[in-house]
């Protein structure tokens, strides 16, 4: 089993600022992800959100975790945001895949980019501390000028969600993901959600007047 040394360090920093871990829209799986989530998210606060990138987590998001098949539904989905959002806008940001610790050679991530026709991210730091390298992607590929132009889809409210709110961008947290079973992990992120969400995510911050 991956032990993530970064994520438990980045925990403790969460456990400071625990609004740090919260998503800002929450759905059971990846189908239910709604395509035009820019008006969803602008509803829901009140404000405008131009989302015009993903980060996509693999691992019990679209995928089983640690296998790599994409059941049909899911991949119906992303077909689905990548003829709204462009091909180059949805990055697989994967602990497993592309990572340094668990994929050296990149060789997973190589094999799987080419099969599924998605980015995947080559990293040096385990989630939630790559942010640098993810929006160094984005500037490199694409013309997204913002984090707050970004939205993370995870399973994972330490990783995922916590990365997201690091950067500035918008968070969903898939809470089923791919299997219904729950490992002890989710069970303490249930928790965590249920005792902190009262205090209300924390919202990207688009410039000095949004404030
Ligand atoms: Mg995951």
């Amino acid at each position: 089993m991956l032990v993530n040394w970064e994520g438990i360090r980045a925990f403790f920093q969460t456990v400071k600022r625990p609004r740090t871990l919260l998503p800002h829209v929450k759905f059971p799986s990846f189908t239910n992800v709604p395509v035009g989530i820019s008006s969803h998210l602008s509803n829901a606060y009140c404000r405008p959100v131009d989302i015009r990138g993903i980060v996509l987590d693999k691992d019990d998001c679209i995928t089983v975790p640690n296998k790599n098949e994409i059941p049909n539904e899911n991949l119906e989905k992303l077909r689905e945001l990548q003829k709204k959002f462009g091909k180059s806008h949805i990055l697989l940001v994967s602990n497993s895949i592309g990572s340094k610790k668990q994929d050296p050679t990149g060789e997973d991530a190589a094999h799987f980019e080419a099969r599924w026709e998605i980015p995947v991210l080559r990293h040096s730091k385990l989630k939630p501390l790559c942010e640098q390298e993810v929006w160094d992607y984005f500037q490199r590929s694409t013309q997204i000028q913002h984090p707050s132009q970004l939205l993370f889809i995870g399973d994972r409210l330490l990783t995922d969600s916590t990365m997201a709110n690091r950067m500035g961008a918008w968070s969903l947290w898939l809470y089923v993901g791919v299997q219904e079973n729950s490992s002890w992990m989710n069970k303490l992120e249930g928790k965590l959600y249920q005792t902190f969400q009262p205090m209300g995510p924390i919202l990207p911050q688009m410039n000095e007047k949004d404030k």
